[in-house]
């Protein structure tokens, strides 16, 4: 087993995930097996608690774990599907400790930080690298260094070294070189301080990587070096990038793949960037723009929705159209009418999942418009459920439909609570949850877009469409195409539409730089073809 481990110096923020997935793919595109591990040193068990302005969107795994989005860089960069044991928290550490200490499993001793947490913390290190068939594990450690919820992981981290024995282990340490005066002068004091702290603990950087808004010049370089003791070809500049996807190649481009694979003992191999390199030279030849209006809650924070702004960058990167996304905050519609005119101008509308009261009739506005203009909609998750409201109070006439998480006493529940959440007053890792599979109806609008009729996808919710309005639905032309194997409704769409589909499941989890999702794909597809009738052009069109 060897082991790469990236901590974070000066702040949080950094770009520390897109830093270890860019280093696992530099890994995987030598072929050597490769997984990452996420340390979140938060109490929480699991991030499905956690409000989305707080850490960002919650990633869900096929197994149904509710992990750190950081998971789903890790995924996107590796192109690889991860379980639940690749997000370690503190929550989930004790949680172990303290069931196994109430067992009697540490025979009447008492139970420390050291050696039973760290000892823990190895362990599950070792068996994530071991369950995934790893040559190479990577692991994150969140936070900053010096916070007190990291050291026991740092603790660790270094015994497990210290365990593995010389060139087993490397470890990157990732801070921040800001750019500050009138002359913009780069700063290294803080990377200092920080390679500083890391040290104290007994840890050695191998490799600093320095973030910032620009390229670090030599002499900074070399002063990072020598402050900090590592080679200068171990400093490593990664500035601000159009796209995160150029990282591997900008570590790439200063000998990381090779240094770290010297460092850790393994052979030199040629790196192979053929598919990723491709899809950058499309994202960056776009020769048209598409604009999705984003209708949604929380907007103010594009970390909560980041899946789904990857989503459109794989498109970007597949069709060579630059897909903009403009960001509606659903609170503000029903105060403001203007805003639906500009997004009436939107080439098309996604309404991502949520949850509550907040900030629903502003989406059912913008659902309704998309329906009667025939704008391309993707509905995912609460946006599924509130075009099936919209569609009973607009079309079948019942003003009063809403979802029971609205108004559980609701006269017409068009949405409710699925049967099996009945009862349950725990709120963590309760959902329906992760990978399910999917029946789609044979010739119907989604099993053309992904060209089966059985498919797989990943799921986080409570409340399901009421059965009850399927029949109505159905005689007004609002289709049920996709069911789950036990029967509950997974997509609607509505036939005589450009483009109105609905899914009950999260397909934004599984789109890949490589392989874009198909849902994500077709409806850029339509916002292409929508434009191209908007505005038609003298010339050949430059759209394909
Ligand atoms: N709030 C809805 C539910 O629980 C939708 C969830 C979501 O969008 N992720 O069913």
């Amino acid at each position: 087993m060897r082991v790469v481990v990236v901590s974070g110096g000066v702040i949080s923020g950094l770009g520390k995930g897109i830093t270890t997935s860019s280093l696992g793919r530099l890994f995987k595109a030598r072929g050597i097996p490769v997984t990452i591990l996420k340390i979140d040193p938060y109490l929480n068990v699991d991030a499905g608690t956690m409000n989305p302005y707080q850490h960002g969107e919650v990633f869900v795994l096929d197994d149904g774990t509710e992990a750190d989005l950081d998971l789903g860089n890790y995924e996107r960069f590796l192109d690889q599907s991860l379980v639940g044991t690749h997000n370690l928290t503190t929550g989930k550490i004790y949680r172990t400790v303290i069931e196994k200490e109430r067992r009697g499993d540490y025979l009447g001793n008492t139970v420390q930080i050291i050696p039973h947490v760290t000892g823990e913390i190895k362990r599950m290190i070792r068996e994530v690298a071991q369950a995934a068939g790893a040559e190479v594990i990577l692991v994150e450690v969140g936070g900053t260094v010096g916070d007190i919820e990291s050291m026991p992981f740092l603790e660790a981290l270094r015994e497990l070294s210290y365990e593995l024995g010389e060139g087993h282990m490397a470890f990157v340490h990732t801070t921040l070189v800001p750019v500050v005066g009138p002359v913009g002068e780069a700063k290294t004091k803080p990377t200092q301080h920080s390679v500083r702290e890391l040290r104290a603990i007994g840890i050695r950087p191998n490799l600093i990587v320095a973030r910032g808004p620009l390229p670090l010049s030599p002499d900074i370089k070399a002063k990072i070096s020598l402050f900090c003791d590592v080679p200068p070809d171990a400093v490593i500049s990664v500035p601000d990038q159009p796209v995160i996807y150029e990282v591997p190649l900008v570590l790439e481009a200063q000998g990381v793949g090779s240094l770290l694979s010297r460092t850790l003992g393994l052979p030199e191999r040629t790196p192979d960037y053929t598919t990723w390199k491709e899809f950058l030279a499309t994202y960056r030849r776009c020769d048209a723009v598409v604009e999705v209006a984003v209708v949604g809650k929380y907007t103010e924070l594009r970390d909560a929705y980041l899946s789904h702004s990857e989503a459109f960058h794989h498109v970007q990167g597949h069709l060579g159209k630059e897909v903009r996304l403009v960001w509606y905050d659903s609170e503000d519609i029903p105060k403001n009418p203007s805003l639906l005119h500009r997004i009436e101008r939107s080439d098309a509308v996604l309404v991502p999942g949520g949850f509550g009261a907040r900030g629903v009739e502003g989406k059912i506005q913008a659902i309704e418009l998309a329906r009667t203009k025939g704008i391309p909609y993707l509905g995912v998750c609460y946006g599924f459920q509130l075009e099936a409201i919209e569609f009973a109070r607009h079309v079948l006439g019942l003003e009063a439909a809403t979802t029971t998480e609205v108004d559980p006493a609701s006269p017409e529940p068009v949405v409710c609570l699925l049967e099996e959440q009945q009862g349950i007053h725990d709120l963590g890792g309760t959902m329906r949850l992760g990978a399910q599979r999917i029946l789609l109806t044979a010739g119907s609008r989604i099993a053309q877009i992904y060209g089966k009729t059985e498919i797989w996808e990943r799921h986080r919710h409570r409340f399901e469409i009421n059965p009850k309005y399927l029949d109505r639905f159905q005689e007004h032309g609002l289709r049920v195409t996709g069911t789950s194997v036990d029967g509950r409704v997974e997509v609607l769409e509505v036939s005589d539409h450009p483009f109105f589909v609905g899914v009950q499941f999260h397909p934004e989890f599984l789109s890949r730089p490589e392989t874009p999702h198909p849902l994500y794909l077709e409806l850029v597809r339509a916002a292409l073809g929508r434009k191209e009738v908007a505005t038609p052009v003298a010339s050949p069109p430059a759209l394909a």
